[in-house]
């Protein structure tokens, strides 16, 4: 087991069952994380045969950068993994602090009608330790600390749920990564089971959703997983999330070219998110080569945006990162697979 994937918590409990103090959890972890050593016999307050025994069931091993890509306040990184596979990560610089934006599934089966990652199918899932060593390396790349992380990169979270719970553990520990789980989005499709077990959780993180399309019917052609779980029943339970939780929610909305982008489906969405307690960003779509979706253009992104604001919705338009460096989700692990 790769020792960047363990929560404290089950470090612990395999002292405990070695008879040993659990908190030599906490002294491994300083090690790790503040310390940054890569071997359990430099952690001195730990005794010889149990640093042994703890070298004996745990790795150190690292997955790779393998390409980087940059921009003006963007930075994107293609890691290869152990088993040759592919996953990228967006740095972004905000006024705010640094984000990582991570991948969580090597590969995505939502299949979405206009994203580039669903088109290479669900290879496998990401361990834990995968995800944190996404922000560990881009934090050793830029000696310096990430302070927020958004699971928005290539894979559908809620598909990899328990894994996607240790890495969160793990990166909001404060002797892990530290990173505050105010500070840390998961993004999903809406796969609703999953987002029930979410809401019981007691996590404080934010949770965003991609709606992209004002009524079901729309909805069926561009994500197939409305097929599934239903604009109607997504939405019911987007409000029990936040009636569980008391946290807000993002709505995602990409602006596809004479798609989504008339007044009309403005006023839509408009009443389908009257007074809930949530906030639409409005993301102007990042055209890729192999799909025929287009950006709506500036003016009726601006219309879309008026139309919410006068019927008293939260919304913002996303600033743009990385459109010049592949940084359109999947882009840049499909071309090097493809390579
Ligand atoms: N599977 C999760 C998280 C990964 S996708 C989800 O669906 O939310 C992260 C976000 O990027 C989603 O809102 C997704 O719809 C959006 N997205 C995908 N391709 C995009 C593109 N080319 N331009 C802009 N946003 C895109």
């Amino acid at each position: 087991m790769n020792i960047y994937g363990i929560k404290r918590e089950d470090l612990e409990n395999y002292f405990l069952d070695m008879n040993e103090k659990k908190f030599k959890a906490l002294q491994v972890f300083e090690w790790l994380y503040e310390k940054k050593v890569s071997s359990f016999f430099s952690m001195t307050n730990i005794k010889k045969d149990l640093q042994e025994k703890l070298d004996r069931d745990f790795s150190f091993r690292m997955i790779k950068i393998q390409k980087k890509q940059e921009d003006k306040d963007t930075k994107k990184y293609l890691f290869k993994l152990f088993d040759d596979n592919y996953v990228e990560a967006v740095l972004m610089q905000h006024d705010y602090g640094l984000s990582v934006c991570v991948s969580s599934e090597v590969g995505c089966n939502m299949g979405c009608a206009f994203c580039e990652s669903g088109r290479l199918k669900k290879v496998r899932n990401l361990g834990s330790y995968e995800m944190v060593q996404q922000i560990m390396l881009i934090e050793e790349d830029i000696k310096k600390r990430i302070s927020s992380v958004v699971i928005m990169g290539i894979g559908e979270p809620l598909d990899n749920y328990d894994n996607v719970m240790d890495f969160i553990k793990i990166i909001n520990d404060p002797k892990g990564l530290a990173i505050g789980a105010r500070h840390i989005t998961l993004s999903t499709c809406g796969i609703i089971p999953k987002m029930k077990e979410l809401m019981k959780e007691n996590l404080q993180i934010n949770l965003a959703v991609s709606l992209h399309a004002p009524n079901t019917q729309l909805r069926d052609k561009l994500m197939p997983i409305n097929k599934a779980y239903k604009l109607n029943d997504l939405m019911d339970t987007i409000k029990k999330y936040i009636y569980e939780t008391n946290r807000r929610v993002t709505i995602e909305y990409i602006m596809l070219n004479d798609v989504n982008d008339n007044e009309t489906q403005a006023l839509e969405l408009a009443s389908l998110l009257k007074g809930m307690n949530v906030y639409v960003n409005l993301i102007p779509y990042n055209e890729t080569n192999h799909i025929e979706f287009k950006r709506a253009n500036k003016e009726k992104i601006l219309k879309f945006y008026d139309i919410l604001k006068k019927k008293g919705i939260n919304v913002t338009i996303r600033r743009e990162f990385g459109s010049n460096i592949d940084a359109a989700c999947g882009q840049l692990r499909s071309k090097e697979v493809k390579a």
